[in-house]
């Protein structure tokens, strides 16, 4: 090719459109349930998800400053740590809709927005052209809804009107500017309840149980010991279908009695105990939790295949990832909290033509803070000053940049709270995890090498094998904190009384 000829095409691919933005945000979406990700007990299949892997890459070490919902979200917009944004916990936090986000500023730069489905950050949404909300949480059946600041009846199984408004706002929107859809799903968020068409989409066959499914917590400490999130004693009547989910019809409820009665019946009659009990809850669970992400995986498929049918494909950089991990039974648990490998780590796939190579992966530590500055830059927006997140653009080419992070920074907030999880923080690296529980009650150390211990079974800080390694690791964990402008205590007290 001719020199001046390819400065221009150089110069042409420079000055393209920006990209058209999609980001399918799920809630609560274990790695272990996408099957992209080739989990050993291969627990479902996600087909339309998987596409994503497929054009796209898939990114294997993508991590979440504090693993619970609100905070997560808060983290997405910015791309800044939750000491930063202001949202440290889902039980006291209100989201400052004042502050910087990436969507303010891709609206501000011709970009139409919208975010449709799970919010959960308290304060009305900014930055966005139009928004259809769940309040709080949000419910399965029926959900009222808010659109715009306005009440919204909205009848049918919420991850189907989630994709359906969505798809709505798509097809109406001024096909002049490019745009960033945010389509936030509820599932598959506790309590787990599947769309009728999804009831025994398993055919009554038992899954496989994870080996840790009856942990002892020995090799770790009381905050392990005590926490309150296991099958065996958190596990409640709504969580295993013994009620319904809110706000069911007459005739749903008729269609979910069809395959939850005769079960639950010959529970009854059978009276399991012991591991029995946390079988039988662990099936149950998994029937649940993973017929939510059927609905979900159905949902990413229809807006693909819009995006396909507009040809819109090519210039749209397709995201999907999940607030945070999940426990499928890991250490008989379900929930997430904790800066262990399934809580911290989340999903994540990326398809942005031109960008990812189909079918690659990277093992870099990202996270979900890197998105407000990657989809800046890929929109040529300046990235301002204060955000923790870097543009991941060269992550997803393939590169290997040489400063890129080797080390990650963890804090987790909400204690005293649901599941009593204590309040930690900690450094993470590909191998290791060095964590401190540092509240009176508790008070501890933790350190775990993941390559001989890959469960994270045994803390190895008081092993003077690895005395060297948790000097370093200390020094790391200090200056991350340094870098990030944690302040001392986090949060300051001062902003504890403020709320
Ligand atoms: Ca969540």
């Amino acid at each position: 090719m001719r020199p001046l000829l390819a400065l221009v095409l150089f110069t042409a691919a420079v000055v393209a459109a920006p990209p058209n933005v999609v980001v399918i945000f799920s809630d609560d979406h274990a790695y272990q349930a996408v099957s992209a990700y080739g989990h050993p007990l291969k627990l479902n299949k996600t087909p339309n998800i998987d596409r994503l892997a497929k054009e796209g890459m898939r990114l294997d070490r993508h991590l979440i400053p504090n693993s619970i919902c609100g905070p997560s979200r808060a983290c997405l917009l910015t791309g800044k740590y939750n000491h930063a944004n202001g949202f440290y916990d889902n039980t006291r936090s209100k989201f400052d809709g004042t502050q910087f986000t990436f969507p303010k500023e891709l609206q501000k730069a011709g970009y139409q927005t919208a975010l449709i489905g799970k919010w959960h950050l308290v304060s009305d949404p900014t930055g966005f052209d139009h928004w259809h909300i769940l309040p709080g949480q949000g419910i399965y059946y029926n959900p009222p809804m808010r659109k715009n600041g306005v009440q919204a009846k909205e009848t049918g199984y919420v991850t189907d009107i989630i994709t359906d408004r969505s798809l709505e706002w798509l097809k109406a929107r001024d096909k002049s500017k490019p745009f960033l859809l945010m389509c936030q799903h509820k599932a598959p968020h506790r309590e787990w309840a599947p769309a009728l068409r999804h009831l025994n989409h398993n055919n009554d066959q038992p899954y496989p149980e994870p080996d840790t499914l009856f942990d002892d917590y020995a090799g770790r400490g009381k905050g392990e010991k005590n926490q309150d999130m296991t099958l065996e004693k958190t596990f409640t009547d709504l969580d295993a279908k013994f009620k319904y989910p809110a706000n069911m019809t007459v005739a749903e409820k008729a269609e979910w009695d069809k395959y939850y009665k005769p079960r639950n019946e010959a529970f009854e009659k059978a009276k399991p105990t012991g591991k029995d009990l946390v079988r039988w809850r662990y099936n149950r669970y998994l029937h649940d939790y993973l017929g939510c992400i059927q609905a979900v995986d159905e949902g990413v498929g229809k807006l693909l295949d819009y995006l396909d049918a507009e040809k819109l494909t090519d210039n749209t950089v397709v995201i999907y990832t999940s607030d945070q991990g999940f426990y499928l039974g890991e250490h008989g648990w379900f929930d997430k909290r904790w800066i262990f490998e399934e809580s911290l780590r989340s999903p994540c796939l990326v398809r942005w033509p031109g960008v990812t190579k189909p079918g690659s992966t990277s093992g870099a530590i990202t996270s979900v803070i890197d998105f407000a500055p990657t989809l800046l830059s890929a929109a040529g927006v300046k990235v301002p000053e204060g955000v923790h997140g870097r543009d991941m653009t060269p992550v997803l080419k393939g590169e290997s940049p040489k400063d890129w992070r080797t080390s990650f920074y963890y804090h987790y907030y909400e204690y005293p709270g649901p599941h009593s999880v204590p309040k930690h923080y900690g450094v993470v690296t590909d191998r290791y995890k060095l964590v401190r529980f540092y509240e009176k009650e508790f008070d501890y150390w933790e350190l775990f090498d993941r390559q001989a211990d890959p469960k994270e079974l045994k803390s190895v800080f008081d092993d003077p094998k690895y005395a060297d390694k948790r000097k370093e690791l200390e020094a790391e964990l200090a200056k991350l904190r340094k870098e990030l402008k944690v302040p001392d205590p986090d949060p300051p007290e001062t902003d504890l009384r403020k709320r």
